[in-house]
């Protein structure tokens, strides 16, 4: 899709707050460009988001425009208050009102049969709509600002990283924008755990931070769909927005799997084969990992011990990489316990599926 640079003239206007010390004047200000069909991007929890009023076509068709994102790749709306649910909403099943109890606000996004309120441009086409309650107070203000209903997907032209500074918001749609609220670095960096009511029993379409095992342990059994952790392009995922190449790096990405000593030195080998070629080459490692290597441009993702601080890293990294003009990058594979699934899923798509076996 050609992006229509025309839209927007100048540049965003900058504002900068913390959870703790909102700026309501400007948040008020956020609020006012929404309700006349504008656009904010905003921190929340996960990534930052592209924000526009969810219940307004014209307002999502400019998210797309600004994002260059396919039409038929559906926003999340956003909330800020439970009550805001039931007008969106055929049904509110039972399990995901659990859900909802446990886990809102957070890191979730649940998908239900949509009602007329929703227009067809925010959904993608679909009859269902994907809905969350994000965690983050200024997100949160933000919302109820601008009239209780926020379309957002991450803020980020699409095919890139999703952002997890403003600084990498700015990068992207800094001229294209009505203003970007600076709340700082967010804290989980993987977008939300996307579950699927809209056929009855539940089904996992994006893994995130909320794992498999946290969801069981409210509602019971969760399925996940196949095609979302899947090597192979032929499995489909279900969720639009996961079919597409995805998150990914200038660079060319591969992921180096097998046993640990096996990846250290296949890393090694095709480090030192690609540097001989007068490339310039990137390496993900961990903490456990860093003095394995000594060729390369050498990051430090975070810790196995603690997964999460991987997943708040990575797209940083990529970006990162890019802005250096890396052209190869090596990655070591992440099946942790905690995070795995998300982490993998979105560093799978960041490769474009090439998995090297060690
Ligand atoms: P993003 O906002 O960039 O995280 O993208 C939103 C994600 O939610 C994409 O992967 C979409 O495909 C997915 N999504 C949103 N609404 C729906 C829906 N109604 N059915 C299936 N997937 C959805
Ligand atoms: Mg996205």
């Amino acid at each position: 899709m050609e992006v229509n640079r025309s839209m927007q003239t100048g540049k965003a206007k900058i504002v900068r707050m913390t959870e703790d010390n909102l700026d309501m004047d400007a948040l008020r200000e956020a609020g006012r460009i929404l309700r006349s069909g504008g656009l904010v991007a905003f921190p929340t929890e996960t990534v930052y988001g592209l924000g526009g009023n969810a219940l307004d076509p014209e307002a999502s068709r400019k998210i797309y425009a600004a994002k260059g994102r396919p039409s038929d790749n559906p926003l999340i709306v956003h909330i800020a208050d439970l009550e805001h649910l039931f007008p969106l909403v055929r049904e509110f099943p039972e399990k995901a009102r659990r859900l909802a109890e446990r886990y809102w606000p957070g890191p979730l996004t649940m998908i239900f049969q949509k009602t007329d309120l929703v227009p067809y441009e925010t959904t993608g086409g679909l009859d269902t709509v994907a809905v969350r309650f994000p965690d983050n107070a200024i997100a949160r203000e933000m919302i109820r600002q601008g009239g209780g209903y926020v379309a957002a997907p991450s803020a980020n032209t699409s095919g890139r990283p999703s952002p997890t500074l403003a600084s990498h918001v700015e990068e992207d749609l800094g001229s294209r924008i009505d203003m970007i609220i600076d709340g700082g670095q967010v804290n989980i960096g993987l977008e939300s755990t996307i579950v699927d009511f809209s056929e009855g029993h539940p089904v996992i379409l994006r893994p995130g931070f909320l794992n498999q095992e946290m969801l069981e342990n409210v509602i019971g059994e969760v399925t996940v769909d196949p095609g979302i952790m899947s090597e192979n392009i032929h499995v489909r995922p279900k969720a639009p927005g996961m079919r597409y190449k995805h998150y990914a790096p200038k660079a060319d990405l591969a992921i180096v799997e097998g046993q640990p000593e096996a990846v250290f030195s296949k890393i090694r080998e095709l480090t030192e084969k690609r540097l001989s070629e007068g490339f310039r080459v990137g390496i993900i490692c961990t903490e456990e990992s860093r003095d394995r290597y000594t060729e390369g441009d050498i990051r430090c993702i975070g810790s196995r011990a603690d997964d999460r601080t991987i997943a708040h890293h990575l797209y940083e990294i990529l970006r990162d990489f890019d802005a250096d003009g890396v052209d190869y990058i090596y990655t070591e594979s992440f099946e942790t316990p905690r995070m795995g699934q998300a982490i993998m899923n979105r560093l799978i798509k960041a490769a474009g599926h090439e998995v090297i076996q060690a």
